[in-house]
């Protein structure tokens, strides 16, 4: 199976970003059905408000 780079749009910001073929292969080894819904700006933004706020807990799962 091979995967090809797909735009999406961002639910945070707005912005169309690239889900990468690699991404997806990446999230398709790690049995992820759900494609991203935030660009990487977001996440990584998202990710370092949550590992600011203390506890590296596995706590905020949705
Ligand atoms: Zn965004």
């Amino acid at each position: 199976m091979s995967f090809q780079d797909k735009s999406l749009q961002c639910s945070d910001c707005g912005q169309e970003f690239i889900f990468t073929a690699g991404e997806q292969e990446f999230y398709s080894s790690r049995g992820l059905q759900n494609e991203p819904k935030r660009c990487p700006q977001c996440r990584r933004a998202r990710k370092a408000q949550r590992s600011g706020s203390g506890g590296d807990n596995y706590t905020s799962r949705y």
